[in-house]
């Protein structure tokens, strides 16, 4: 395994769900205190700060360290756990799935129940189970035993999926790529620029509760009031059955993608070109994907203030919001070559040129 692997399985095998981010927040740390100072919001968001040869521009990089999961809010007599999503969730891909609760006494571990088919007449066989009526079974046969295992109300709930190098080699599959992603190319642009010089001051923000609203977003970016805003996501790969072009002509292996649109944010047009130019001159391939539902932690940042250029380069993902996700790592190679391109390119005349008077 080499140093990229180790950081991806590190960051996608600790939990994480929107509001309880600390053992993601504390792999960041680790990684990225030995190449930047650490600043904080108080909504639990990191920041970590590289100052190259100018305070002007300031450069945002964000990736969310929040994954989508859920949260104990119901022990039932019987033993068994109801739940609130946290994130989006579709309900078909929820059962029958391994999750660990974390608790004060420790990792509890589960499965969202399901009714065997044996029992089912044909008609509800059909049927979309709906959330609320999924339930978390820990093993327990009493409510006593579910609190004597460690699980209170409140306790986060997070999917089960080790990091794996997949049979091709060149492919990974893993929980929480959504946004760990994100986090793993801040750390390595970061690495990446330590001893490098940079025309500006770097701020990489691993952002909390994303899926739940791009919250930590607002909060931390407002002591930075960044100059320039580039937002590491994951990006909805289309090449699997299901999926239409239209849809989604995004491919895995064929290059970081640059969102051209979503329901939050139009990028700012000018930086949007410069990332495509800056490909092109390096050989990099470059996709192109407009959303028309959901955002990213971009919708909250580059309004900030008096607003703030800003783009949103992906990582191509299979099945995001789902217990494991599959990723190309030529993808993420030519995003982190990207990004240190991007960062070394963006000076004072640079940034001042990216608004429109
Ligand atoms: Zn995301």
């Amino acid at each position: 395994m080499d140093s990229t692997e180790k950081l991806f399985m590190e960051l996608t095998e600790v939990a994480g769900v929107p509001g309880y981010e600390a053992e993601a927040r504390a792999v960041l740390r680790k990684h990225l205190e030995p190449v930047a100072k650490i600043e904080h919001d108080k909504l639990g968001s990191i920041i970590g700060v590289k100052a190259g040869s100018a305070d002007f521009p300031r450069i945002v990089l964000a990736g969310h360290m929040d994954e989508v999961g859920f949260m104990a809010s119901m022990i039932t007599d019987d033993g068994f756990i109801r739940f609130v999503p946290l994130g989006g969730w579709w309900n078909q891909v929820m059962l029958g799935q391994r999750i660990v609760i974390k608790t004060s006494k420790g990792d509890v571990p589960g499965l969202i129940g399901a009714k065997p088919p044996h029992l089912m007449e044909a008609d509800e066989a059909k049927k979309l189970v709906e959330k609320k009526d999924m339930y978390i079974d820990i093993g327990a046969t009493s409510g006593d035993q579910v609190r004597q295992s460690g699980v209170r109300l409140g306790d986060p709930v997070i999917p089960i999926c080790p990091f794996t190098v997949l049979a091709p080699g060149k492919t990974y599959m893993a929980k929480a790529w959504d946004d760990r992603l994100g986090c793993a190319l801040i750390v390595q642009v970061f690495q990446r620029l330590a001893k490098a010089d940079h025309p500006n001051t770097l701020y990489g923000i691993g952002t909390v509760q994303e899926e739940v609203g791009t919250r930590g977003a607002k909060t931390s970016v407002h002591n930075i009031n960044p100059d320039v805003a580039i937002i590491l996501e994951v990006d909805i790969a289309g090449d699997v059955p299901g999926i239409k072009p239209e849809e989604s002509a995004i491919k895995l292996g064929k290059g970081p993608s640059l969102l051209l649109y979503d329901a939050g944010m139009i990028p700012n047009l000018r930086l949007r070109d410069l990332v495509i130019s800056l490909a092109e001159k390096a050989k990099i391939p470059l996709q192109f994907s407009s959303m028309r539902g959901g955002a990213t932690d971009g919708r909250m940042i580059h309004v900030h203030n008096e607003g703030v250029p800003t783009v949103v380069l992906g990582v191509p993902t299979r099945h995001i919001h789902c217990h494991a996700g599959i990723i190309h790592r030529d993808d993420y190679d030519h995003a982190l070559e990207l990004l240190v391109q991007l960062v070394k390119h963006l000076d004072k005349r640079t940034v001042e040129g990216l608004t429109d008077r």
